[in-house]
This record gives structure tokens, sequence and C-alpha cells, in this order.
């Protein structure tokens, strides 16, 4: 077992990858659509999870994603620095559908960038894109504060699964493009 930057003989990664954002954005369906292929219509996803760690296969690489979830701490805007401590990737995410929540992603990032690497590969998502009636916030924003901000963009559904392992994979392939580009 390996952590990013150091090879060992097994060849064998392992990736510390966050989710961070509002309360309620859909952070833990994200990772049990991900990791578990489930969905919860409350929020008792979110209670005892620490993290999960999922298999990848990566350019015929075995890669583990150790996919860490904010258990609700982000409720009492009390993310510690622990949970950010060793990441290397970054799903910030936000919900469609209410706008506030797209609003706060500055305050994310600038979380992410105290805690954390500069570099940590950073994806941002927005999620819930069945609520089409009830959208907010357009493609074309997230996009735009996506570009300006030099992350990778994708738009989900937990509940229909869209896109949802696309992101994660996003994230973990960038990581490993990285890390295979400092070997050589
Ligand atoms: P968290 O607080 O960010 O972890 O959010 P949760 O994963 O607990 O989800 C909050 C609420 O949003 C729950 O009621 C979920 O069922 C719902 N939810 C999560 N993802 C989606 C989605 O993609 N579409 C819809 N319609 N609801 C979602
Ligand atoms: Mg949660």
């Amino acid at each position: 077992m390996a952590f990013y930057g150091e090879e060992e003989q097994s060849e064998d990664y392992l990736f510390k990858i966050v989710l961070i954002g509002d309360s309620a954005v859909g952070k833990s369906n994200l990772l049990a659509r991900f990791a578990r292929d489930e969905f919860y219509s409350n929020s008792k996803s979110t209670i005892g999870v620490e993290f999960q760690t999922q298999r990848m296969d990566i350019d015929g690489k075995e890669i583990k994603a150790q996919i860490w979830d904010t258990a609700g701490q982000e409720r009492f805007r009390a993310v510690t620095s622990a949970y950010y401590r060793g990441a290397v990737g970054a799903l910030v995410v936000y919900d469609i559908s209410r706008r506030q929540t797209f609003d706060s992603i500055g305050r994310w990032l600038n979380e992410l960038h105290t805690h954390s690497d500069m570099n940590v590969v950073t994806i941002l998502v927005g999620n819930k894109t069945d609520l089409k009636d009830a959208r907010e916030v357009s493609t074309d924003e997230g996009r735009a504060l996506a570009e300006a901000q030099g992350l990778f963009f994708m738009e989900t559904s937990a509940l229909d699964s869209s896109n949802v392992a696309a992101a994660f994979q996003t994230v973990v392939k960038e990581i490993y493009r990285i890390l295979s580009r400092k070997v050589f």
C-alpha cells in the first residue's frame, strides 16, 4: 500500500479524496451510489460513515480511492483539518436546485486550500440534475465557475446515477496521470 507519490513494489495506490459542500447537497448519496449503488431518500446515509475505500482500475493498475464523507460536520461549519489532511483529490458539491449552495463554493474552495495541498485535484459537482423543474443554477454558470477556478466540472444525479462514477473517475484518473508523469 502506498500513498500518493510513494510507489511500492506492489504497485498499489491509495488516494485520499474528500467530499465537501453544504449540508444536503447529496455528498453522502454520491458516495453511496458510487460505492454501493444505493440511494437514501433521507439523510441517514450521512450518519457514521467516515470513509469508504473503492477499488478502481485505471490503465490496468489497481487503485484504491479512499473517499471521505463529512459525516454531517459541515452542518456546524466545523469540518476539521484532519478531514483534509493528506487529501489528493476533492469533489466540491452543490445542489443545482439551491443557489445558496452554489454561492458557498468559494468558501469551500478557500477551506480546501487552507487545509490541503494547493495541487489537490478538484472537480466542481452540480448534483441533483433530476430536479429539472427546480433548477436554480445553469450548467453554463457551473462550468464558468469551474473554468475560472481551474477545476474539472460535471453535473450529476445520485438519484438516477447520472455521471456519478464519471465524477469520481475523473479525479482519480487525473491524480494517477500526475503521479505517473512525475515518475518519468
Ligand atoms: P449531504 O448532506 O450532502 O450528505 O446530502 P445527502 O446525501 O444526505 O442528501 C440530502 C438529501 O438530498 C436527501 O434527502 C437525499 O435523498 C437527497 N438527494 C441526494 N442526491 C440527490 C439527487 O441526485 N437527486 C435528488 N432528487 N435528491 C438527492
Ligand atoms: Mg452527508
